[in-house]
């Protein structure tokens, strides 16, 4: 992993300006930026940040290393667009690369994560999953859209070289 982040902060130092100069990715990333922030509005609102908060406090991890894998070049190029710095290695042995002591530092998270219940989590009851199942809708779609406009730009890049 620590390979590939190196990689895609290279890629990103070369094609960055390339996507900020597109005005279809400025505006998705503003558009996901305040989604994010909405689903994470909720997710306090919910008490889920709190539940998380004393269920890491007890010393359980769900952040498997594993879940990285599911993390592409275009997903993690665009959490460097929204301004997160990457870890250069991982910070919790046999936990996912991406999470620290205060909790997952990516901004844009694959939808495994966005949308992972746990039962302890389920206990805020169905109305309340339903109401965040919806506003992270709006946060899924953006990525989509975004991971299919970067990854368009890249393969065009590519086939320019
Ligand atoms: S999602 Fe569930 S298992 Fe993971 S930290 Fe939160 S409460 Fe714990
Ligand atoms: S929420 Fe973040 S730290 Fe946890 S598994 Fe997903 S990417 Fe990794």
């Amino acid at each position: 992993m620590e390979q590939k982040v190196q990689n895609i902060k290279r890629r990103f130092s070369v094609m960055r300006d390339l996507f900020l100069q597109n005005e279809e990715i400025r505006e998705l990333l503003d558009r996901l930026g305040s989604a994010i922030k909405a689903s994470h509005r909720c997710m306090v609102e919910l008490g889920i940040v709190d539940i998380c908060r004393e269920c890491a406090a007890e010393g359980n991890c769900c952040c498997r290393k594993w879940v990285e894998n599911e993390y592409g070049e275009e997903i993690l190029l665009i959490n460097l667009l929204l301004g997160v710095e990457l870890p250069s290695r991982r910070a919790i042995p046999d936990a996912c690369f991406f999470l620290t002591p205060t909790g997952c530092m990516l901004k844009a998270r694959e939808v495994i994560c966005v949308d992972f219940l746990c039962d302890r989590i389920k206990k805020i009851g169905h109305k309340n999953i339903v109401k965040l199942q919806n506003i992270e809708g709006e946060e899924l779609e953006m990525l989509f859209l975004l991971e299919e406009k970067i990854g368009a730009i890249m393969r065009l890049a590519e086939t320019r070289k």
